[in-house]
C-alpha cells in the first residue's frame, strides 16, 4: 500500500521540545527512477531527501534549502545534492564514478568531505553552514551541524530502502526550561525508533508508540512532492552568464545549444534564433537616467 508524501510536526505540551516526522514515497521514486543508482546510493539519496524535508520545514521564510556533499576523489560518490523549497518541493541527484561498496556511510563514501547546508531566501541574504562528515552518517553530520551552528540540541534519524524514505527530528526549543528532564527523556524515547518503524508505521502511530506517556500536540501534516525548479528562463540566464563568445562557440560547433537538467532529465534546446534573442536580452533594458536627490 502506498503512503502520501508528507511531513508531520508535533510539540511536547509540557516541555520545550518539538519534533517532525517525514515520509516520502512518490517523490523518492521520482528521483531514483531517473538514474541507475546502486542500493547504497539509492538509500543515501532517500535519507538526504528526508533530511532536506525536515530541515527545510524549519525555515520560516519562502526560499530553498540545499544539502550538498562534494566527493574529494575521482572515484566513488562525487556529488550528492538535495534541495527542498518552502512550498514542499523536493529534488535530488547523486553522481558517482566506478564501483561503490555495497554498504557504507556517507562519510565513508566521501572521505575528507563536508556537508554544506545552504539556505537561500527568495528575499534576503543567503546563508551557508558547513560540517565535516568525519566518516559518519548523514544523520550524525546533521546532529553536529545543529550543535555547532544553531546551538539547539537536535537529533535526527533517517531511513530509506528503495521504496520509501523517512526521517524524524526532535529539537529542544530555546528559552526557559520548564522541565529539566524533558529533553533527555524525549531523546531516549526517540532513540528507540527502528528504521523499519520509521518507514512502515504511520507518523501518528510512531508518535504514540514513542511518546504515549507525554502530552503531545500533533499538527495537520503538510504535503511534499517531487518538483524541479529548472525552467527555460533559468537555463537561458545560465547561458547568458557564460558570455556571448562561449555560447556562440557551442552553437557553431554543435548547430544548437542543448542543456540537460540533471535533476529531472528535462532537455532545453536553443537554436541560432533562440541564441540570438537570448544574447540580445543580455544587453538588458537601457539604464534609467541618473536622478538627483
Ligand atoms: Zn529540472
Amino acid at each position: 500500500m502506498s503512503i502520501p508524501d508528507r511531513l508531520y510536526r508535533f510539540l511536547f505540551e509540557r516541555a520545550d521540545v518539538r519534533g517532525q516526522i517525514v515520509q516520502l514515497e512518490a517523490a523518492y521514486q521520482e528521483v531514483i527512477r531517473r538514474r541507475a543508482y546502486s542500493p547504497v546510493l539509492r538509500d543515501l539519496v532517500g535519507q538526504a531527501m528526508a533530511a532536506a524535508a525536515l530541515l527545510g520545514s524549519i525555515i520560516k521564510f519562502r526560499g530553498s534549502l540545499t544539502l550538498q556533499v562534494q566527493g574529494q576523489g575521482e572515484q566513488g560518490l562525487t556529488l550528492l545534492v538535495v534541495q527542498a523549497t518552502s512550498g514542499g518541493g523536493l529534488r535530488a541527484l547523486a553522481r558517482w564514478q566506478g564501483e561503490l561498496p555495497a554498504e557504507a556511510t556517507l562519510g565513508q563514501l566521501c572521505p575528507d568531505s563536508y556537508l554544506a547546508i545552504t539556505i537561500e531566501p527568495d528575499e534576503g541574504e543567503r546563508y551557508q553552514g558547513i560540517v565535516a562528515l568525519d566518516g559518519g552518517s548523514l544523520a550524525q553530520a546533521l546532529d553536529n551541524y545543529f550543535e555547532n551552528s544553531e546551538q539547539l540540541a537536535t537529533r535526527v534519524w533517517l531511513a530509506a530502502d528503495g521504496e520509501r524514505a523517512a526521517g524524524m527530528l526532535i529539537q529542544r526549543l530555546p528559552g526557559e526550561v520548564r522541565d529539566e528532564d524533558a529533553w533527555p527523556r524525549a531523546e531516549a524515547l526517540a532513540a528507540t525508533i527502528t528504521a523499519e518503524e520509521l518507514l512502515q508505521l504511520s507518523p501518528p502511530t510512531i508518535i504514540h508508540r514513542l511518546f504515549h506517556e507525554e502530552d503531545i500536540r500533533l499538527f495537520d501534516p503538510s504535503p511534499l512532492r517531487f518538483q524541479c525548479t529548472c525552467s527555460r528562463e533559468r537555463v537561458g540566464a545560465m547561458l547568458r552568464s557564460l558570455g556571448p563568445e562561449e555560447v556562440k562557440g557551442i552553437l557553431q560547433e554543435q548547430g544548437q545549444v542543448e542543456v540537460h537538467c540533471d535533476f529531472c532529465n528535462q532537455g532545453y534546446r536553443f537554436d541560432a534564433v533562440d541564441v540570438e534573442q537570448l544574447l540580445r536580452a543580455a544587453d538588458g533594458p537601457p539604464e534609467p537616467p541618473p536622478t538627483l536627490h
